[in-house]
């Protein structure tokens, strides 16, 4: 198989640190979610958790398939509070856009360096991937904002949210 470009390699550890830094925001978030009482949105929120580690171990098995070093670079911390539901929302929805961003970087520098395996395998994905994690935050952030403060509607959506489930994907199981 061809080499990992050491820029590649390099973004690719780094996007590994962007997955699990994601993993624990969403577990802060749902911390807090819990303090507040709304544990529907806290089980969410550490569904999300646990996919951003199924991400992070993505782009670790592409990078040890092409023999390349992973390396584990430091997580930093994510902050403890949010204002209200809404702008923990909207907190998710913006990493996701960061990490969007990241994606969109990745492709850009694979292309440039005409890495096909990258490109068109983990990398096609992580698109399409994106395009469902920004969806999934926003639809949250909406739905907020629609039922503003009846908090009667609130109790409810929290009920809707816990009944997400975490399906891990198949080749995490081999
Ligand atoms: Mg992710």
């Amino acid at each position: 198989m061809p080499e990992l470009s050491k820029k590649l390699l390099e973004e690719m550890n780094v996007q590994i640190q962007e997955e699990m830094f994601s993993a624990y925001l969403y577990y802060a978030i749902g911390a807090w979610f819990d303090s507040i009482n709304l544990p529907g949105f806290a089980h969410w929120m550490r569904v999300q958790a646990l996919e951003e580690v199924t991400h992070a171990h993505k782009f670790h098995n592409h990078i040890i398939g092409r023999r390349g070093a992973v390396e584990f670079l430091e997580i930093k911390k994510p902050p403890k509070k949010w204002e209200s539901p809404l702008d923990a929302c909207e907190a998710a929805f913006k990493h996701e856009q960061h990490i969007t961003g990241r994606i969109h970087g990745l492709v850009d520098l694979a292309t440039k360096e005409g890495d096909h395996e990258a490109t068109y395998g983990i990398l096609n994905w992580f698109i399409e991937e994106q395009i469902e994690e920004e969806l999934n935050t926003d639809t949250l952030v909406q739905k907020l904002k629609m039922l503003g403060q009846d908090k009667n509607a609130l109790y409810l959506l929290d009920k809707e949210v816990a009944t997400r489930i975490f399906t891990p994907p198949i080749w995490l199981t081999y």
